[in-house]
């Protein structure tokens, strides 16, 4: 009988980022399987001492860094503007995205304080900002965010309750090239996250009602969405727009082939995806 991992050693290669095929390994008896362990172990962690010591010599900033850099450098580039908008969000600016008592993410919403909320998307927040510069700007009007956003999970493996979105929105384009942009946008994000195979897939939403996802090896990465659309007249938006919301996490997660998303994001045990606990 072939003998698998415990559940501790497999949650031990998987932390030690082991790969696909390590972690898929059988044994003819326990004993092979304990030896293998401690000999696979210690030479991982060897490897994450030495990505660590990388980390420190070489370019300095964990990878979630240098591809919000990336992404920035690319979208800027691309004629979008960044910005920066709260953390904290008002319960009303949340419905006006039609996220209320009996929408399925309103479950999820980390509250602080009686009407104001952690953001778990930020749309909210990119909405209200266009408002005001689709009457300051000439059209189309291109801004970006990239920052935390926080949604309570059932911790899956591409699940964190905080994570980092990038959010593009071009509004104030001609109605019939808002498939091509999105196609143009999506390729763009994609490249600076060093993701060339990826899907464009439709698919229904529960804040848009269509969406198309962007999807690498069968992960959704991201959601895009366009208008004219129901939610825009709480905002007194009329002109079409496109949009897309991107996890940079699970993008990193995809690229490195990591199989935990925890390593990939903000964190106390991981940096620059090397668990420190070695
Ligand atoms: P899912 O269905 O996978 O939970 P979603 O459709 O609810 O995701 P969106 O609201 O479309 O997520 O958010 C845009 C992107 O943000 C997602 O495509 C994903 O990459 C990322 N994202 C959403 N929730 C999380 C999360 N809890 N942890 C990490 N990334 C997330
Ligand atoms: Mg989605």
């Amino acid at each position: 009988m072939a003998i698998a991992w415990t559940e501790t050693q497999y949650q031990r290669l998987i932390e030690l980022n082991a790969g696909e095929e390590i972690c898929r390994r059988s044994f003819a008896s326990p004993a092979e399987r304990d030896q293998a362990f401690l000999r696979l172990e210690k030479e991982l962690r060897a490897a994450a001492r030495e990505q660590l010591e990388r980390l420190r010599r070489e370019h300095r900033r964990p990878l979630l860094c240098r591809l919000s850099s990336r992404l920035t450098e690319a979208l800027t580039g691309c004629g979008f503007v960044e910005v920066s908008t709260p953390l904290l969000l008002a319960k009303g600016l949340l419905e006006k995205m039609s996220i209320t008592a009996d929408h399925p993410l309103y479950k999820q919403i980390y509250w602080v304080e009686r009407g104001r909320c952690l953001r778990p998307m930020l749309a909210p927040n990119l909405y209200y900002l266009l408002t005001n510069l689709l009457r300051l700007w000439e059209h189309p009007v291109r801004i970006f965010e990239i920052g935390s956003c926080f949604r309570k999970e059932s911790q899956g493996a591409h699940h964190l309750g905080e994570f980092t979105m990038l959010n593009l929105v071009e509004m104030g384009l001609p109605m019939e090239q808002r498939q091509e942009r999105l196609a143009r946008y999506a390729a763009l994000v994609m490249e600076a996250a060093g993701l060339e195979d990826y899907r464009l897939v439709a698919k229904g939403s529960e804040v848009y009602g269509e969406t198309i996802d962007i999807v690498a090896e069968g992960v959704e990465l991201g959601s895009a969405a366009m208008g004219p659309h129901p939610l825009d007249e709480n905002w007194g938006i009329t002109v079409p727009w496109v949009g897309i919301g991107f996890g940079l996490e699970r993008m990193i997660q995809v690229a490195q082939k990591s199989g935990s998303i925890s390593s990939c994001g903000r964190s106390l045990s991981y940096l620059d995806g090397v668990r420190l606990n070695i």
